[in-house]
């Protein structure tokens, strides 16, 4: 945390992130030095605490919930107190904070996980969706064409490896439609789901350094999360590198040969 507080005319937005010591594959946190980061170059500045077992998760108290991926065991370690904090989650993403949740995460804040072995873990029916794990992981590079902006359609770059199949409730509104790789299910051509200023999605490697698009959507909505207007436009930053990674990450997906 940065003890300088946010610069003149910056907003503080506060994070709260969801078990760190328990789901963290594929270095998901990173997700959290990229809005971080990107935050600070607007004169703004993150403040991040951990929301773990036992902890309440307090009405008001986040502008961004944000939990990551796990193993099966990790998950079902966690899943019966997630599934407690579930109607103060679903509070929070009522009352306009932003969420981001990624493959483990993203299976639990849905109705519910039948895991791998067959152990059935409570969700906290954020997303309308449930997940069954399948015999077949499913591995690769990702992506996606999204229409997280109205009118808008981007791409979402990135690695999935989940044996989870999740399935969104007639109607839910996904994060996107899945250009190459499996998506949600590997058959409906969807990848992860939103409502309101809430996303999932299956998506690691992490999902933000070379999504830099998506990264400030998100802190855009936490900015209006945390001042009580509008999400506001943020100024671009150069993000070369960034653009190249994408490049990279897309390029191989797209090498797998259209939707598997
Ligand atoms: N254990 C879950 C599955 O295999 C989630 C995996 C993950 O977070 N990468 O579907």
């Amino acid at each position: 945390m940065n003890s300088l507080g946010p610069a003149a005319g910056g907003m503080r937005i506060r994070v709260g992130h969801l078990y760190p010591e328990y789901l963290n594959i594929y270095a998901d946190r990173g997700n959290i030095a990229v809005l971080a980061r990107r935050a600070a170059l607007r004169g703004h500045e993150l403040e991040v605490s951990a929301v773990t077992i036992g902890d309440e998760v307090r009405p008001g108290a986040h502008d961004l919930l944000y939990i990551g991926g796990g193993q099966d065991r990790e998950q079902a370690l966690i899943a019966p107190d997630l599934a407690a904090k579930g109607p103060a989650i679903a509070a929070a993403v009522e009352d306009g904070a932003a969420l981001l949740a990624v493959c483990g995460g993203y299976q639990l804040l849905g109705r519910g996980y039948r895991g791998r072995h067959g152990d059935s873990m409570p969700g906290v029916g954020l997303f309308p969706h449930e997940t069954v794990a399948g015999e077949r992981r499913m591995i690769g590079d990702v992506l996606l064409e999204s229409e997280l902006v109205p009118g808008e359609p981007r791409t979402i770059a990135g690695f999935e490896n989940h044996a989870g199949r999740t399935r969104l409730d007639a109607g839910a509104e996904p994060l996107g439609r899945v250009v190459a790789g499996f998506g949600n299910d590997g058959e409906s051509g969807y990848e992860g789901a939103r409502v309101g200023r809430a996303i999932g999605t299956y998506l690691h490697g992490p999902l933000l350094p070379r999504n830099p698009w998506l990264a400030d959507w998100l802190l855009a909505q936490a900015l209006a999360h945390a001042s009580g207007g509008e999400p506001p436009e943020l100024e671009p930053l150069p993000d070369r590198l960034e653009a190249e990674a994408h490049a990279v990450s897309a390029r191989r997906a797209r090498e797998r040969g259209g939707r598997n």
